[in-house]
């Protein structure tokens, strides 16, 4: 089948917001300066003054962890049925454990009256505190999902060292973040075992884990890219990081370096306390005097997130010589999968929050994943509605990691079987487990959509070959 199709629509989750038609263009921009939302609105912080708010030691000691504790945020104003629901998803499906910052939980229904419905139908919510109804029972996880499906792991040349890319690497200096978000591509590492996962671990000592990524740079002076990340490196002892970060900048060889960090958006206050600032400053300094391209690369996956806090740190960072900050967020359904949630999302990163919108990534297939998912056609609708609106250099490119070959544009394809819901990718170059692999540039990658947005005939293909 061709990849040329007709503009169709994916089943939407049952709380997903509605697209208003809005006259004259497709979508309209309106400027929207950021607001930080009313936390003392929620019984638990009524009580809480600014200075607490902004102490990124006081958002960590009362970040929710679990049902009572959220329960004590949102006092009367939410029906035990919720709570039932997200007990249920605990006990079962997630993936990831519970870890959400006051800050975080504070963009949820930001300007409404919190009730039980608008909380469900919440963007953030329905990624960061999942719940097991959100998800499918026809096809909670596609057949071939999998933990750790971009075989990070296996992709290993030290602990916690993926050699993926010719000339890039990745860091994961360690494995916990400020908070964990349902999606997580990492749910095979990342935070506590659930009742579903019973998670990795690392099993070095830092010291010796950064020593064996270092030694590895050394003897690979062809890596000149290191994305430092984890989990979130706001996590590593500010101490830790720096001496990290200083001893990649030791190295000739490597001209970019990347740090990973959704807390700052989750966790703003973490990347505006004094001494991590200082840091920066002097990492920023000698990465300058070195010709070492530093960046932020942070992950927000939808307008309401973004707030004055989050763009505070983002031009803190900024101001003390980081060269950009940038977005990485999600596609998913339910969160952000629509034209005019993707525009105004970008809009207020590069408008509002000096945040470049960079990429968006399709949810990768781990395990519970399919009612966020979207199919690559869907993904490709909406990469071509969003062209045209905002600068050239700040329109993001939608992108598919495709196991065993890495991020792809959606419009990179070379084949698409749409009543299968299956796509096939090539690539130009090898990952570190196929330099011996001569056929690996000349084989064909496969991608799967979820199966409920499939035609008919392609779900009841799917059905009858369930178990091949
Ligand atoms: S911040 Fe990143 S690594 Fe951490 S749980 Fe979220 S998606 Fe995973």
């Amino acid at each position: 089948m061709t990849q040329t199709q007709p503009v169709e629509t994916i089943p939407q989750p049952r709380h997903a917001p509605v697209a208003v038609p809005t006259a004259g263009q497709p979508y309209e921009y309106h400027r929207r300066p950021l607001v930080e939302p009313d936390w003392t609105r929620f019984p638990g912080w009524r009580h809480v003054t600014r200075d607490q708010w902004e102490s990124a030691q006081w958002q960590r000691v009362n970040c929710v962890k679990n049902i009572k504790q959220l329960r004590a945020v949102f006092g009367d104003l939410i029906d035990e049925s919720f709570y039932a629901d997200l007990e249920a998803d605990q006990l079962a499906l997630a993936t990831m454990s519970m870890l959400v910052p006051p800050q975080m939980i504070n963009t949820m229904v930001p300007f409404a009256t919190l009730t039980t419905e608008a909380l469900l139908a919440d963007p953030i919510r329905r990624y960061m505190i999942p719940v097991a109804s959100d998800r499918r029972t026809d096809w909670p996880s596609h057949p071939y999902a999998s933990r750790d499906s971009l075989h990070e792991h296996d992709m290993w040349v030290a602990e916690g060292l993926t050699h993926r890319y010719p000339t890039k690497v990745l860091a994961e200096l360690l494995s916990t973040c400020p908070q964990y978000c349902g999606h997580c591509t990492r749910m095979d590492l990342v935070g506590n075992s659930t009742p579903a996962v019973d998670k990795l671990k690392l099993t070095l000592k830092p010291v010796d884990r950064y020593d064996a990524h270092i030694a590895y740079l050394k003897a690979h002076p062809g890596v000149r890219d290191v994305v430092v990340s984890g989990g979130d490196v706001a996590n590593v002892p500010w101490r830790n990081l720096e001496s990290y970060l200083m001893r990649l900048l030791e190295l000739e060889t490597v001209r970019d370096i990347r740090l990973a960090t959704k807390a700052l958006m989750g966790l703003p206050q973490h990347w505006l306390q004094p001494d991590v600032v200082e840091g920066l400053e002097r990492v920023a300094r000698t990465a300058a005097r070195r010709g070492v391209n530093l960046a932020i690369h942070t992950h927000v996956n939808h307008a309401q997130s973004l707030t004055p806090l989050v763009a505070k740190a983002a031009q803190t960072a900024l101001d003390v010589g980081v060269r950009d900050v940038r977005n990485q967020g999600v596609l998913m359904r339910g969160v952000n999968a629509t034209t005019p949630e993707l525009l105004d999302l970008c809009f207020a990163l590069q408008g509002e929050a000096g945040i470049l919108p960079y990429y968006f990534y399709m949810c990768d297939m781990i395990p519970n994943a399919e009612h966020w998912r979207v199919p690559v056609w869907h993904a490709q609708q909406l990469q071509h509605d969003i062209m045209g609106y905002l600068p050239g250099y700040a329109t993001p490119r939608i992108v598919c990691d495709v196991p065993f070959v890495g991020k792809r544009w959606v419009h990179m394809l070379t084949d698409y079987d749409r009543e299968r819901g299956i796509s096939y990718w090539t690539k130009n170059y090898r990952t570190s487990i196929e330099s011996a692999d001569l056929e690996a540039l000349n084989k064909r990658y496969a991608y799967y959509d979820p199966i409920d947005t499939l035609p008919a005939n392609g779900q009841q293909w799917w059905h009858d070959h369930r178990n091949d």
